[in-house]
C-alpha cells in the first residue's frame, strides 16, 4: 500500500481525551475514531491489527473448538428463563422491536448458544461439543474508558463447551487454559493465570488471564516466579499432561483481589518473590456446570438411557481490548512497535527524498520486489519532510523500515532498521534479496 492512498489519519498532538498510552497511540496512529462514548470506527490500521489478532485467535481455537456465529441481537425469552434478564442489571442493553418484543444486545451468549444445543444436541453419544464465536457485544459501562480497554460496544471471542460429566467439561477447561497460554505467547504478551471470582457468570471454577500494566484495572497479587514458566509442547488431545501443566501453572500464588487472601499469600510466598501490581484481563475462562442448562432445558441422555443436563463452560478473550493491551506491552516514547504477528504491515518503506529520480527508482522497485514476495509492506511516497516522515513510521510501529536517501545511494545502499531494537543495517542496493533474509532470519 502506498502512503499517498491509504486512509491514515495521523496526529501529530496528543489528544487530550485520552489519559492513557494505548489510547493515545490508537488515536495518533491513526487506528479508531471514537463515534460516541465507548463506542469506536476501526480504521484501516486498526482494523489490519484486529484481524491479525483474531486470526491468531481463530487458529489456535480450530484446534480445540468449532467457529460458528450468533447475532449480535438476541430474544429476551431465554434470558427470562436463565434469570439474567433482571440479575445482568443495567450494563444489558434493551429494547424493543415494532411488535413490541422484547430484544437485548448481547452482552454475552450462554442463553443463546444452550438454547441452540438444546434444540439440536440430545445424546451424550455427540459429546464433547465445543463451539465459539468472534461477535461484538454491547455492555452499558458505567464508565467506559482508555479507549478499547473498556468499551461499551467491543470484539470477543467467546466460545462455550458441553460434555456428559464434570470429568470432561474439565479437560475441555483445561484445552482452553493452555491454547489462551499459546494465543498470547503468539502476540508476544506475557500473560498470567489467576484464580478469579466468577461474576455474573456464574459457576464454581474460573481463571483470568492478566497481563501485568500500570494502567490495568485489576488488581493482582502473584509470585514472581511464575513469569518464569514456559510454555511445554504438549498434544491437546493428551488430557493428562494438560492437566499436568494447568496444575503446575495454577500451583503459584495469583490472585485477583477479590480473589485474594493476604494470610495465604504470606504462607505461600517467600517476601522476594512477592508482586502486587495491576493488569488488564484478556480472557477468562468459566467452568459452570449446569448453571445454564438446568434452567434451559439442555439435557442429553447418558450411557444409561437416563436425561440430565449437560455440563458446561465458558472462555472469553477481548478482541478488541487486545490491541490496547499489545500497544501497552510494545511502545516506547517515540510510539508502537507492534510484534511482526499481529503488525499491520512487516515493512515500511520511507522514500527519504520524493522529488530524487534515484530515490524514487530504488524505492519503487524495493515496494514492487517486497509486494512479489508477498511481504506486507506500506510505502511511504509521499513528497513530505524526511523528519516528518520518519517520525509517523516510528509512530505506526511497523517493525521494519527501509530508508532510502541520496546520502546512502551515492555509496551504494539503503538502512534496514528493527523498530523495537532499534538496530540499523546497511544492504547493499544491488542486494535487495537480503532484506528478506534479514527479516525471516
Ligand atoms: P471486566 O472485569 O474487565 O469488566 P468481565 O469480567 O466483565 O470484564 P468477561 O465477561 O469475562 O468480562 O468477558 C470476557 C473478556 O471480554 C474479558 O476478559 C475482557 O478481556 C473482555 N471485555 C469485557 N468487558 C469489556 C469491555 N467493556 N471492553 C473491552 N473488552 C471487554
Ligand atoms: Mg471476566
Amino acid at each position: 500500500m502506498r502512503r499517498s492512498k491509504i486512509f491514515l489519519p495521523t496526529l501529530k498532538e496528543n489528544p487530550s481525551e485520552a489519559s492513557i498510552t494505548s489510547h493515545r497511540l490508537m488515536l495518533r496512529a491513526g487506528m479508531i475514531r471514537q463515534s460516541s462514548s465507548g463506542i469506536y470506527t476501526w480504521l484501516p490500521l486498526g482494523y489490519k491489527v484486529l484481524k491479525n489478532i483474531e486470526n491468531i485467535i481463530r487458529n489456535e481455537q480450530n484446534l480445540i473448538s468449532q467457529e460458528l456465529l450468533m447475532p449480535t441481537i438476541q430474544d429476551s425469552e431465554i434470558w427470562k428463563k436463565s434469570g439474567r434478564f433482571e440479575d445482568y442489571g443495567k450494563e444489558m442493553l434493551k429494547f424493543k422491536d415494532r411488535h413490541e418484543h422484547e430484544l437485548i444486545y448481547g452482552p454475552t451468549n450462554e442463553e443463546l448458544i444452550t438454547d441452540i444445543f438444546s434444540k439440536n444436541v440430545m445424546s451424550y453419544k455427540s459429546l464433547p461439543l465445543c463451539l465459539y464465536h468472534i461477535q461484538w457485544k454491547f455492555r452499558d459501562e458505567i464508565r467506559p474508558r482508555f479507549g478499547v480497554m473498556r468499551g461499551r460496544e467491543f470484539l470477543m471471542k467467546d466460545a462455550y463447551s458441553f460434555d456428559k460429566n464434570k470429568e470432561d467439561s474439565i479437560k475441555c477447561y483445561n484445552r482452553m487454559f493452555l491454547s489462551y497460554l499459546r494465543i498470547f505467547n503468539k502476540m508476544q504478551l506475557k500473560a498470567i493465570p489467576v484464580a478469579a471470582d466468577t461474576g455474573p457468570i456464574g459457576g464454581d471454577l474460573s481463571h483470568e488471564f492478566i497481563i501485568l500494566a500500570e494502567t490495568g484495572e485489576s488488581d493482582v497479587f502473584i509470585d514472581k516466579n511464575i513469569l518464569n514458566e514456559v510454555i511445554p509442547d504438549i498434544k491437546y488431545d493428551d488430557s493428562d499432561k494438560i492437566a499436568k501443566l494447568v496444575n503446575k501453572l495454577t500451583a503459584f500464588y495469583a490472585a485477583a483481589d477479590d480473589k485474594h487472601n493476604e494470610d495465604k499469600y504470606l504462607n505461600a510466598v517467600k517476601k522476594d518473590d512477592m508482586l502486587q501490581t495491576r493488569g488488564i484481563e484478556v480472557g477468562h475462562l468459566f467452568y459452570f456446570g449446569d448453571k445454564y442448562s438446568k434452567p434451559l432445558d439442555a439435557n442429553i441422555t447418558n450411557i444409561e438411557g437416563n436425561n440430565s443436563p449437560v455440563e458446561m463452560g465458558s472462555y472469553g478473550i477481548g478482541v478488541s481490548r487486545l490491541v490496547g493491551a499489545i500497544i501497552d506491552a510494545h511502545h516506547d516514547e517515540k510510539g508502537i512497535c507492534w510484534p511482526e504477528s499481529v503488525a499491520p504491515y512487516i515493512v515500511g518503506i520511507i522514500n527519504l527524498r520524493a522529488n530524487d529520480i534515484l530515490c524514487s527508482e530504488l524505492s519503487d522497485k524495493i515496494y514492487n520486489y517486497l509486494i512479489n514476495n508477498n511481504i506486507e509492506v506500506l510505502y511511504d511516497d509521499r513528497d513530505e519532510g524526511a523528519g516528518i516522515k520518519l517520525a509517523e513510521m516510528d509512530l505506526i510501529g511497523i517493525p521494519w523500515q527501509i530508508r532510502v536517501g541520496p546520502r546512502g545511494i551515492k555509496n551504494g545502499y539503503f538502512e534496514l532498521l528493527n523498530r523495537e531494537s532499534g538496530n540499523i543495517i546497511e544492504i547493499s542496493v544491488n542486494e535487495t534479496d537480503s532484506i528478506i533474509k534479514n527479516i525471516i532470519g
